[in-house]
């Protein structure tokens, strides 16, 4: 991780939560650890409110999200980046992707694709092939479809997500998507992606105009960050990040996927398991302090 002094003002880290519940010590762990990642290395910190999902996005998660990182402790430079703000720079890339013809549009429902992933199980007597999401592959019916349909659909309000076809995009960078891969020791090392694994991915949903992976990828760039410092829980879908940096011309960050906490039972914390809150924690008398240490950040 040797960097010169100039380099170093350029270095730029990101938390980037999303406002969808309470901060857990989950969260707390990736935070600190994007702190001392960032210390080390002498890099920015940046805070980034990832609110695409403005159904299941609140405000006073998002205020509570800034009370907590305080209440640890953490300061982040420059300006918050929320993405809700910023629709039109996701609307750009996809136009980007469109225009070369690498993203269709899908009308399928989630039971229309069990459906079809069903008959294709039934027709060659095997198991169809799942994402490492453990979501089936998207099984292609809309890509059939002739773009005079698709308009027609399309102009008649019939909702649907855009996909990305997955072979196209894959031939267009000519099969190579690679990132830069570093741990805390300092050890970098290229990892060949495997972005096919994936299938057809959304980028932009039905009620949103964009997705995970494209506001993600998009925003990384314009922030120029070099280092992300994230979850394992996100190595598997770095893949598609790679290609679409590729596809977009977007500098690709290095990145460190650290460990992920788990509860007694030996399962990720999660805010959907109701993993306990920093704010219930703060309530039960624990200390910022006692945080950092029980994490390991003392
Ligand atoms: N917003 C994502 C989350 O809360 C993190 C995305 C990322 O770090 O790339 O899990």
């Amino acid at each position: 991780m040797a960097t010169s002094s100039s380099d170093r003002d350029k270095l730029v880290l990101r938390f980037a939560p999303s406002p969808n519940g309470r901060l857990h010590l989950g969260h707390a762990f990736s935070a600190l650890t994007n702190e001392r990642i960032a210390a080390r290395l002498g890099g920015r910190l940046l805070l980034r409110i990832e609110d695409i999902d403005v159904t299941r996005c609140r405000p006073e998660f998002e205020q509570a999200i800034h009370e907590d990182l305080a209440w640890l402790g953490l300061r982040f430079d420059d300006a918050v980046r929320r993405q809700s703000e910023h629709f039109d720079d996701y609307r750009a890339a996809l136009d980007l992707l469109r225009g070369r013809g690498l993203v269709y549009p899908c009308f399928c429902s989630r039971q229309q694709i069990g459906r079809a992933v069903g008959a294709k199980e039934a027709e060659t007597g095997g198991a169809w092939p799942r994402d490492p999401d453990g979501s089936p592959l998207y099984p292609g019916t809309c890509r059939k479809l002739s773009e005079a349909e698709a308009q027609a659909r399309i102009a008649a309000g019939e909702p649907h997500v855009l996909r990305l076809a997955m072979d196209r995009a894959l031939s267009e960078i000519g099969g190579e998507a690679v990132y830069q891969r570093f741990d805390e020791a300092g050890t970098e090392c290229m990892v060949r992606a495997e972005p096919e694994r994936w299938g057809d991915v959304v980028l932009a949903r039905k009620d949103v105009p964009t997705s995970y992976h494209l506001s993600v990828v998009v925003d990384d760039a314009l922030q120029g960050v070099t280092h992300v410092v994230r979850g394992r829980d996100l190595e598997a879908a770095t893949d598609i990040h790679a290609v679409l940096q590729r596809l977009l011309g977007l500098a690709s960050p290095r990145y460190h996927f650290h460990r992920l906490l788990q509860d007694e039972t030996g399962q990720k914390l999660a805010k959907s398991r109701m993993s306990e809150s920093l704010a219930d924690l703060r309530v039960r008398g624990v200390t910022a302090a006692e945080i950092r240490e029980r994490l390991g950040f003392p």
